[in-house]
């Protein structure tokens, strides 16, 4: 089955196409000559992975999907939340991300440092909403530590862990992460709803 997926990133892509295996093959609006952004507004996250799926819908009229993910640490009431992606301000900047991020929580220690990284996925399905949910709890490190993944990985370390997502295979940070959990529903939907 071919199933388009709202995302300009590239590592997402990876990491669900990891996922989803060889029964589901991953197409990307650029492929359709799409290259712009998906606008995302709102001022939450599952609004966001609706109104991304709904934009790319509205386009092609193709089964798509969908994913938004914000990181929440408590100490911080939440934030950077659904702001994750422009933490430090735009143009968008995963590593100054980090860097506030490490400032906003100087001496903190670490075991009050809990945070989890929220994932929300939107399918449209014959213009039919459906959405997934999956949650990775952990703890904001003290430094950053790593060079895999993306985004905030560097810096969180999942629950049961002593390293970062950072440091993680593909293959172990999708049996864990926010987004693996949220694809593994995806996938149960599809297999079970196959046309
Ligand atoms: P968005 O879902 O692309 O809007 O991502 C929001 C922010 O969270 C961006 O700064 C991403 O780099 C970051 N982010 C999204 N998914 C992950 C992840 O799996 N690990 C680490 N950071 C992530």
């Amino acid at each position: 089955m071919e199933i388009l997926f709202a995302t300009a990133n590239h590592n997402k892509v990876v990491e669900i196409a990891g996922k989803l295996g060889d029964d589901f093959k991953i197409i990307t609006p650029a492929e359709l000559g799409y290259g712009e952004d998906i606008p995302e507004t709102h001022e939450t996250i599952r609004e966001n992975a609706i109104e991304k799926a709904q934009f790319i819908w509205d386009k092609f009229h193709k089964t798509c999907f969908a994913d938004d993910t914000g990181l929440e640490v408590d100490v911080l009431e939440g934030a950077p939340g659904v702001y994750s992606a422009r933490y430090a301000g735009l143009p968008k900047n995963p590593a100054q991300n980090v860097v506030k991020l490490l400032k906003e929580l100087d001496g903190v220690l670490f075991e009050n440092r809990t945070a989890r990284f929220r994932c929300v996925i939107a399918l449209i399905e014959d213009g039919v909403l459906h959405t997934f949910e999956g949650i990775c709890e952990g703890h904001i490190s003290l430094e950053p530590m790593g060079e895999l993944g993306f985004g905030y990985d560097p810096v969180f370390v999942p629950e049961g862990m002593e390293r970062t997502m950072a440091t993680m295979t593909l293959d172990e940070k999708n049996a864990i992460s926010h987004r693996g959990k949220a694809v593994e529903k995806l996938v149960e939907y599809l297999k079970a709803n196959r046309k």
